[in-house]
């Protein structure tokens, strides 16, 4: 059964500081006999690792300087959907508070750390389509 993973959490280090965020929880599946499909949206749209930091302002997504990158997370969600259709992934582990992966808490828009209710421009994209999804800290 194969499932649609955020890379980061597998230790690729594709995070926007340019680490990882490894999950023993999340690499345990595949003991479990999970095949994983892994992904990095922002990657895959085209941002560079370093990048920016990104979050939601208004619907869209800007840098702390006020650079609109939403084109680049849009097409990083339009790949991820691709991937989880293509291999008809059973659900998706995703990062959570993140601006692309996070579902149910992301960071607010203001760049403070703090938390608001949302989704991730990749989450709402895979919710849409009816995949399920579990963020990491849910594991
Ligand atoms: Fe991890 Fe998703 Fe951010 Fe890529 S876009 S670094 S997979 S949280």
């Amino acid at each position: 059964m194969k499932i649609l993973v955020s890379k980061c959490l597998l230790g690729y280090d594709c995070r926007y500081k340019g680490d990882n965020c490894r999950n023993d929880k999340v690499l345990r599946l595949a003991e479990q006999g999970y095949e994983f499909v892994g992904i990095c949206p922002e990657c895959d749209g085209g941002l560079p690792t370093p990048r920016p930091a990104g979050e939601i302002v208004s619907g869209n997504v800007l840098t702390k300087e006020g650079i609109d990158i939403t084109q680049q997370y849009k097409k990083g969600a339009e790949v991820a959907l691709d991937l989880a259709k293509r291999n008809n992934v059973a659900f998706a582990v995703l990062k959570s508070k993140s601006p692309s992966c996070g579902y149910g808490k992301i960071y607010d828009g203001t760049f403070s750390g703090r938390l608001t209710d949302g989704n991730g421009v990749t989450a709402q994209l895979l919710s849409d389509n009816g995949i399920k999804i579990i963020c990491d800290d849910e594991l």
